[in-house]
């Protein structure tokens, strides 16, 4: 059956990369993304704030995406330490992670902080990629489809189309830990939400659901193979070119 969703791989560099290091692997993504010559599929990555102009002239010309790896929900003003959406648009980026379960926990991102931040991607003409994801203890208790329920309800502004949300399922026990759920733990979960989506939004069938949670080379093609699975959010992995270019070579041809 042809894809009706156009496959995005993005990677999420978190708080790694210095200047000339970044410049490398930006450049081996780009020149790897060229050769390939992939032109049904997306390549995003998001480097930390200070790299975004770096990284975003790197890969000019490539077709590779560059994005933030959060956002304030305004657009400037006494916020220190922050960073605007409109900043990020500014540096070049196009798209921003918003809701990663880092930012939930380390800074007690609550689901409306993350839908004023997804708001405030949108103002600044950036696609939000909305984290949502259970912990272990969830999981364990079976609360792992309420939890997902409440987050995507709370996380999602009115108005999201197709076009203009990606959202990425990250079972938080999975992300670095080299855990990942079973193919068909991903696929219930991704049905799931693609389900719930359909509550809080008119285009949800349209919706880009990437997974996220330990993928690698190595077990890129089984977890992409997941029904619902659009994609892949990828951390530690993409920081390496070869790695990371292996896991979008992972998508299956439309
Ligand atoms: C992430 O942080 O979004 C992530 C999925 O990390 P990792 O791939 O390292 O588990």
């Amino acid at each position: 059956m042809a894809r009706t969703r156009r496959p995005l791989i993005a990677g999420n560099w978190k708080m790694n990369g210095l200047r000339a290091d970044a410049i490398v692997l930006a450049r081996d993504i780009a020149g790897g993304f060229r050769q390939a010559g992939w032109t049904d599929r997306d390549l995003l990555v998001c480097p930390p704030a200070t790299l975004v102009v770096t990284v975003s002239e790197a890969v000019r010309g490539s077709g590779v995406l560059v994005g933030g790896q959060d956002c304030h929900a305004e657009a400037s003003g006494a916020h220190t330490g922050d960073i605007a959406a409109e900043m990020l648009r500014d540096a070049g980026a196009s798209c921003v992670i918003v809701g990663h379960s880092e930012r939930r926990t380390d800074h007690g991102e609550t689901d409306a902080v993350v839908r004023a931040k997804a708001q405030a991607a949108w103002r600044a003409g950036l696609l939000p990629i909305v984290c949502i994801g259970e912990t272990l203890a969830e999981r364990e208790s079976g609360r792992t489809f309420a939890v997902l329920a409440n987050q995507l309800k709370g996380s999602i502004p009115n108005g999201a189309t197709a076009a203009n949300l990606v959202v990425a399922y990250e079972p938080v026990w999975a992300i670095g830990t080299g855990k990942t759920p079973t193919t068909g733990e991903v696929a219930d979960a991704h049905a799931h939400i693609r389900k719930e989506l359909g509550g809080v939004m008119a285009e949800a069938s349209g919706v880009r659901l990437l997974y996220g949670g330990s993928v690698k080379a190595s077990n890129a093609s089984d977890l992409l193979a997941a029904d619902d699975v659009d994609g892949a959010l990828v951390g530690g992995a993409s920081l390496k070119a070869d790695e990371f270019l292996a896991i979008a070579k992972a998508v299956q041809r439309s």
